[in-house]
């Protein structure tokens, strides 16, 4: 934290709707900042994504990295558009970049529908659905040390790389957050240990981390028994954690339950750094006509504020993002706003307003 002002703040626009609802947000937490008596956070716009690569020829360019890693956290939007790619086919992904560069092993996507927001399950339990899929972000299938091969058309390989540092990190990470989060106090490892070698050598790794969280509990179930838990029995989850493709899959699910990739946030966190960004992509089909949701980016402003207000034991930033998160609440009130996203005709400036209305009415 710089000395007379708030939290250094590094913040990427990026591409398509990311441009979008950035600014708003970025009001919208000076408001609740202003609220809770916390002092402005201090930004610094990064420049990062398709259209940068597009037009400068580097997606992620150094000064950038230098700024986020200068920074106390890292406000993404959404980068990549399925129009500009590298000369070799692939997307460019500048939010997977900053991961390995960071090391952001952590990817904690919680699962906590609003309540106003029309429920996508009908079970009336389904309203105490609140968890968080803790999905690794920096190996398994996603593994830059070992990029796919492919022979001509004749076939194409992956590897998935699981290492011991990375999931005794991940593992304890999971169990310091059910501990924190003080609910069923639970956490299930998801796997595929009966099939692949490598989720046998995870599961045997989360056993050993389990015996060290005797205060915990834990549990490792095949992934797809929990995608189905996922739907039956969502309210008996607290924390589950997953290998990188199985926690990209799931948490899109899980998003779905949500109501929609507009209302679900994510951060990833590391050892140094963290990025905070809505788990959608810059969704180019909906870009430039005001229809995205921006609740997904606000609630993950809301995580930012919880996560350096408790790394630095501020109470004032806790209070900025408790208050960010009351007002999505009420805002979505049941009949008050229903988002473009679900077939209403609430469009991004609808949502903005009424979140920053709900704000000065919360105390
Ligand atoms: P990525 O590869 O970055 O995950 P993606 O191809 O999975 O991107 P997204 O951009 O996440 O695609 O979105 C998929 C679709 O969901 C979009 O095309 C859009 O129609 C819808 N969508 C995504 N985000 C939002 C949002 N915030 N509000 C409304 N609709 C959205
Ligand atoms: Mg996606």
């Amino acid at each position: 934290m710089s000395s007379n002002s708030g939290f250094r703040v590094a913040v990427f626009p990026g591409d398509g709707i990311g441009a979008e609802i950035t600014e708003p947000t970025l009001r919208l937490i000076e408001r609740a900042a202003a609220r809770a008596g916390a002092p402005l956070p201090d930004w610094s716009h990064c420049d990062a994504g398709a259209v940068h690569y597009r037009d400068h020829g580097t997606a992620l360019p150094k000064r950038s990295i230098a700024t986020a890693d200068a920074a106390d956290a890292i406000l993404l939007a959404a980068m990549g558009l399925p129009a500009v790619r590298y000369p070799d086919g692939r997307e460019i992904t500048p939010q997977i970049d900053l991961r390995m560069e960071f090391g952001l092993y952590a990817g904690v996507r919680p699962v906590k529908p609003i309540p106003g927001v029309r429920r996508v399950l009908a079970d009336p339990r389904a309203h105490d659905i609140d968890y968080v899929i803790l999905r690794e972000s920096t190996e398994g299938l996603f593994a830059p040390q070992a990029p796919g091969t492919r022979d001509g058309d004749r076939e194409a390989r992956e590897t998935m790389v699981i290492t011991r540092p990375i999931c005794e990190k991940l593992f304890d990470f999971a169990f310091r957050l059910a501990d924190a989060r003080g609910g069923q106090r639970k956490v299930t490892s998801v796997d595929k240990a009966n099939v692949f070698g490598a989720f046998a050598f995870w599961r045997e790794v989360f056993e050993a981390r389990a015996a060290a969280h005797p205060g915990i509990g834990a549990e490792s179930v095949y992934v797809d028994a929990f995608a189905m838990t996922m739907v039956q029995k969502p309210w008996s989850i607290d924390v589950a954690v997953t290998e990188n493709m199985f926690g990209d899959i799931l948490s899109d699910l899980g998003a779905a339950l949500m109501g929609g990739m507009g209302y679900a946030p994510s951060a990833d966190i590391g050892d140094t750094h963290a990025v905070f960004q809505p788990c959608h992509g810059s969704a180019p089909d909906i870009a430039g006509k005001g229809l995205a949701n921006p609740t997904a980016m606000i609630l993950s402003a809301a995580m930012m504020l919880d996560w350096l207000g408790t790394r630095h034991a501020s109470r004032e930033t806790a209070r900025a993002g408790a208050l960010l998160r009351a007002a999505v609440e009420a805002a979505f009130a049941p009949g008050r706003l229903v988002t473009c996203e679900l077939g209403g005709d609430a469009g991004t400036a609808q949502v903005f307003a009424a979140v920053g209305d709900a704000l000065e009415r919360q105390d």
